[in-house]
């Protein structure tokens, strides 16, 4: 298992745009190996690679520790619909959580870790994740695009 440190906001490498990956090596497979610990780890449901430095169209998601752990090389939304309104954090952003306004549903496609084709429907959180780290690829935060943005206090629910 290797942790890699998660970027927060004010670094600018956060706000640039990833190029795609062109080779899918040994070395893209480690490093999301990597991005799935650190993910883990960090206990989020997303992690995109510029969160870790590497400025590549890559990410990975995974909503349910009993579910499918998605990577995505290269995504492309082919499809949204709908929309849904609800509280969103970010391991880049930690501790706050904002609200915001997304599609509910996404057809999403791009390659696997063996450079196969593979596309993915989400809706509700699977659909917001798959948005949210997509947005990390092109140097968009989920704060830029949110409203009530605040820290998510433990205690606010009682
Ligand atoms: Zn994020």
């Amino acid at each position: 298992m290797a942790l890699r440190k998660i970027l927060t906001e004010e670094d600018e490498t956060l706000r640039k745009v990833c190029r795609p990956v062109t080779e899918i090596t040994d070395r893209i497979r480690s490093i999301l190996d990597d991005m799935a610990d650190t993910m883990h780890d960090a206990g989020g449901v997303g992690l995109a690679a510029p969160q870790v430095g590497i400025l590549r169209r890559m990410f990975v998601v995974q909503i349910d520790p009993e579910g499918p752990l998605y990577e995505l090389i290269n995504p492309q939304i082919m499809e949204t619909d709908g929309e849904q309104c609800g509280e969103e954090g970010c391991l880049s952003v930690p501790g706050y959580v904002g609200t915001v306004t997304r599609p509910n549903y996404v057809k999403i496609k791009g390659l696997d870790r063996n450079g196969n084709s593979v596309e993915y429907e989400g809706t509700e959180l699977l659909a917001r994740a798959f948005l949210h780290e997509n947005d990390h690829l092109d140097g968009i935060l989920y704060t830029q695009k949110a409203t009530d943005i605040h820290y998510a206090d433990q205690d606010e629910e009682q």
